[in-house]
């Protein structure tokens, strides 16, 4: 077991690592090991954050970082919902992603010192798409954000979806003998849905009522189902009035409006608050139209965000958001509520005559899709 293996746990040399390394799984788990507890964070921040990062990354080792990926996997499939094991999915493709770029965007000098990464052609030819993708000839770039690529067609349509957005689809891209152009991060985009697609194979694990190892587990996993459950649904809340949006929003809406490009973090919590408004992804990207948020990257993370159901869990709490220093507990209202839809929706109970965005939105023509409200 490496630290590369820790690092991008769904690759085939690191579930051979797990498979032939001197560990049981029900042992780990019997004994309570810290992969137990870092695979019970892994799915939870995958469900309420859209990641799989610790926020105490010191506190586990290689091998408990490692192993707890088998763990997770079997946590989300006793939690039995098919909208769970999706987000999951998708929560460690986004960081996984995040993390390759780190890696292709850390200079040479880093690398030769010996940190861990690893290459882009080590990921494609994971996937088996070494062939099918090559750099642009004759377009070399000093700058490898701006690399750009060919892949086969057959791969891009298996790797990707009109519902992205019209650039993806086939007939506005450049196709010549059966390959067409793609940049670096659309390319890394295809290759999240690789990721995804590789941690969804297997899923969910199939238990018997009487499995040791679910019960050893049972603990965890009621604890996850009573957060989410405990976790207000989405969906009641239907008027948008930016002018009652909670600070830590304000503030991050201010920021992108200045043109500042928004950090991971900060981008997730802004739209889980804007689709916790019941906003669908056009009105999210009308919403966020002059600012230095990506349209499609917008649909693409508010899409996430909703369930099957249309609706999804509210963004991260309070607390989480000042570890990330998103909050600063401005006016003092950590005392008033836990997350920022539970404080917009106590100040939108307390205000008269308010006055919807929608309201405005649509006066002015600027809805994206709205059929509904104020
Ligand atoms: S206390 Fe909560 S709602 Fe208020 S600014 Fe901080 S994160 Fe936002």
């Amino acid at each position: 077991m490496d630290r590369l293996h820790a690092r991008y746990p769904f690759l085939e040399a690191a579930r051979e690592a797990v498979a032939t390394a001197d560990v049981s799984l029900p042992v780990l788990v019997a004994e309570g090991a810290p992969a137990v507890a870092r695979g019970r964070e892994r799915v939870e921040r995958a469900l309420t954050e859209g990641t799989v990062e610790s926020e105490t990354p010191d506190a586990y080792g290689v091998q408990a970082e490692l192993l707890s990926y088998p763990i997770a996997r079997i946590l989300v499939s006793l939690l039995e919902s098919d909208a769970a094991i999706e987000k999951y999915a998708r929560a460690e493709a986004a960081t996984a992603i995040d993390r390759l770029l780190e890696d292709l965007d850390r200079d040479d000098e880093l690398r030769s010192v010996g940190t861990v990464g690893i290459e882009l052609e080590d990921v494609l030819r994971e996937f088996d798409l070494e062939d099918a993708v090559r750099r642009e000839a004759g377009r070399r770039t000093v700058n490898p954000a701006r690399a750009r690529y060919r892949i086969d067609v057959g791969p891009y349509l298996r790797l990707s979806s009109s519902d992205w957005g019209d650039r993806w689809r086939l007939v506005n891209r450049e196709l010549a003998d059966g390959s067409l152009p793609i940049d670096r991060d659309d390319l890394l985009r295809c290759l999240e849905e690789a990721v995804r697609d590789r941690v969804l194979e297997g899923l969910p694990f199939e238990f018997a009522d009487d499995d040791e190892l679910a019960a050893e587990l049972s603990a965890e996993v009621e604890d996850l189902r009573r957060l989410l459950s405990e976790r207000p649904r989405v969906g009641a809340i239907e008027v948008v009035a930016p002018d009652l949006f909670p600070p830590c929003m304000r503030n991050l809406i201010e920021k992108a409006e200045r043109g500042t490009a928004l950090s991971a973090p900060e981008e997730f919590a802004l739209m889980a608050f804007l689709t916790g408004l019941d906003m669908s992804p056009e009105e999210v990207v009308a919403f966020c139209a002059d600012t230095s948020l990506d349209a499609e990257a917008i649909r693409y993370q508010t899409e996430f965000l909703r369930d099957e159901t249309g609706t999804q869990y509210p963004p991260p709490t309070c607390e989480t958001l000042s570890a990330y220093g998103i909050c600063h507990n401005e006016e003092d209202h950590w005392q008033i509520a836990g997350d920022p839809l539970a404080y917009y929706e106590r100040r939108l109970e307390a205000a008269d005559d308010v006055v919807g965005w929608r309201d405005r939105a649509e006066a002015t023509g600027t809805t994206g899709d709205v059929d509904a409200d104020a």
